[in-house]
């Protein structure tokens, strides 16, 4: 496995790669790998011939400071993870690398209602962030596809905006989330959690499991309540717990059946935030 902290020795590797005809799969992250990472890697190795992951933790999309100085950055466990996935190259910028010109400071890409709800209004300025440092990677990658995670819903929507907007030619592919034996969605954050904490994070996905099988028979109000006591009995902070169009995020007031729906989630356990959604 090749690891390239400079664009002009990644870009000339890849290059050679695709002169001869390899289609590049690629995979961002922001490192602390777990296997929901690594679904990613398997997708791309399934589905291109030779996989690019990038390690970057992004300044521009966080919204605490506190938060980027403590982000976890265990990097030669995050090789040894990747090398046995079968990545072939590994670009681990550093930021002068990634914004030559210095961080973005303004919002550029008009993601309209996507700014404006969930995520969006939970952390101003975090998906402009998002939208910036992918650009700059795929102008940088040239994938001919681009593994993003379901986990993230609201990233794979605005990224959708940003490729189809700057008619960027990249095929995005949406990988299912990776789960926990009880169903927690794998997480960099579920390490934080304490031994009680990690012991009831699952009743996060026992409520999206629960408002998908109750869709055709009670209201998603009734559904709602029933899970926000659960959670709230069990020690959570709930952020919000809502059911929007699975296309569009547009938030439902009720289910409808005409649609495909999708039941999103953000809870505080202490202070670790975890965000959740199961398309119904
Ligand atoms: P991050 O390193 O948190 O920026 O995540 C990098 C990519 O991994 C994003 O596309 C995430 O949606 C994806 N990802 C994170 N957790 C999971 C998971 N449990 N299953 C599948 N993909 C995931």
């Amino acid at each position: 496995m090749f690891v390239f902290k400079k664009v002009s020795d990644l870009t000339n590797y890849l290059d050679q790669a695709r002169a001869t005809g390899k289609e590049i799969g690629f995979v961002p992250t922001m490192g602390a790998l777990h296997q929901g990472h690594i679904a990613l890697i398997d997708a791309a190795a399934a589905g291109t011939d030779l996989v690019v992951c990038s390690i970057f933790v992004n300044p521009a999309q966080f919204n605490e400071p506190e938060d980027l100085k403590k982000y976890p950055r265990p990097i030669e466990q995050d090789l040894a993870l990747l090398e046995a996935a079968g990545c072939a190259a590994v670009f681990l910028p550093s930021i002068e690398e990634v914004y030559p010109a210095g961080l973005p400071v303004i919002a550029d890409l008009d993601i309209g209602y996507l700014d404006t709800v969930l995520e969006g209004s939970a952390r101003p300025g975090h998906f402009q962030g998002v939208v910036a440092v992918v650009r700059r990677l795929l102008s940088i990658v040239q994938p001919g596809k681009l593994y993003l995670g379901q986990k993230d819903v609201q990233q794979c929507m605005v990224i959708k905006q940003l490729v189809a907007v700057e008619h960027i030619p990249v095929d995005l592919e949406v990988v299912p989330t990776r789960r926990e034996a009880d169903g927690l969605a794998m997480s960099s954050r579920n390490t934080r959690l304490t031994e009680p904490q990690r012991v009831i994070a699952g009743v996060i996905y026992q409520c999206l499991v629960s408002i998908q099988v109750k869709q055709h028979t009670l209201p998603f109000s009734v559904v709602q309540k029933e899970c926000t006591e659960l959670l709230e009995k069990k020690g959570f902070k709930v952020d919000y717990l809502l059911l929007a169009d699975a296309g569009t995020l547009e938030l439902l007031a009720d289910f409808d059946a005409g649609r495909e729906m999708v039941a999103v989630v953000a809870v505080y356990l202490g202070e670790v935030r975890l965000i959740d959604n199961l398309v119904l």
